[in-house]
């Protein structure tokens, strides 16, 4: 973006009070427009507690969604409509409800990646950073995780509690090679290999740490590793490097999501002027939903 157009998106920015949140994911020219980056968790954090009364939210549908049911009051702008989740479409109420019917013990803990209707037929919600600790602090001995079958392996592994698992999956981080992963740790033998919770057993094993994007920053923050493999999504890597501009990075297990990809900054401007696409949710799905989203945000809190 040239510096006119840097321009035009701060003079916009102060005449509709707006701010622009990114998640860690989305393209380098997008963090760099953006008032703050993060994880799913932090992003609807800023999106409760921010002053401004317009968010740009340069991310996917659900993560939208969740900032317009934190924010009720705040317009929510999505820039790219058809920025959705092939995860988050992976869930659907009537197909939630037939397995809460299967397992009426259980409470459901339901992965931010999912949509708006189908958190609002779950008891809580949870983030890849706080899920073991969401699913411990549920009042049953049984749960429901949906709709991510790796991460909810991965609670399963450090619960006592029974968990019933939804066969959904991130087709980005399921699909990567535990072989490039292996190729990788051979190259580099220093270097540290953080993987994230939506990729497959096979690449926690090989990993140093399984962690969510906020907890890599935390790890990487208390290292003195000079060098870093990082099997989670592209856009992180560009994130840590300006972070930790003294440190390397490297992307591996090639997992790109084209639905991250689709935020340029000609549709964030464009949305800062037209105030559209707004998001917004039926007030009876969008409160139900809230009870859920509460319960998870009090937890970490
Ligand atoms: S990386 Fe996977 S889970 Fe995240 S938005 Fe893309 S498809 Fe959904």
């Amino acid at each position: 973006m040239s510096r006119d157009e840097m321009n035009v998106v701060e003079e916009l920015k102060k005449k509709r009070k707006a701010v622009i949140l990114a998640h860690s994911y989305q393209p380098p020219e997008i963090q760099d427009i953006a008032d703050f980056v993060g994880d799913s968790l932090e992003l609807s954090r800023k999106a409760a507690e921010t002053p401004a009364e317009v968010i740009i939210f340069c991310g996917v549908r659900f993560m939208a969604e969740t900032a317009h049911i934190l924010a009720p009051e705040k317009t929510v702008i999505l820039p790219e409509p058809d920025a959705g989740c092939p995860l988050a479409d992976c869930i659907d109420v009537e197909s939630l409800r037939g397995m809460q019917a299967l397992h009426p013990d259980a409470l459901t803990v339901l992965y931010v990646n999912s949509p708006a209707a189908a958190k609002a037929e779950s008891y809580t919600c949870c983030t890849s950073a706080n899920a073991v600790k969401v699913v411990e602090s549920v009042p049953s001995r049984e749960v429901i995780f949906a709709p991510d079958r790796n991460l909810g392996l991965f609670v399963s592994g450090r619960t006592t509690k029974k968990i019933h698992i939804w066969e959904g999956s991130c087709r980005c981080h399921d699909g990567v090679n535990p072989d490039e992963l292996a190729t990788a740790r051979e190259k580099w033998p220093g270097a540290r290999l953080l993987v994230h919770p939506e990729t497959p057993p096979e690449a926690w094993n090989l990993a140093d740490a399984v962690l969510g994007t906020g907890g890599m920053i935390r790890y990487v923050e208390s290292s003195d590793a000079d060098m870093f493999l990082i099997g989670t999504e592209e856009g992180m890597v560009y994130r840590l490097r300006t972070l930790f501009p003294d440190r390397r990075f490297l992307s591996v297990g090639s997992i790109r999501c084209e639905d991250m990809k689709k935020t340029t900054p000609e549709k964030v401007l464009r949305s800062l002027r037209t105030l559209e696409p707004a998001v917004t949710l039926d007030p009876v799905i969008r409160e139900k939903a809230f009870r859920a989203v509460s319960r998870m945000t009090e937890v970490s809190s």
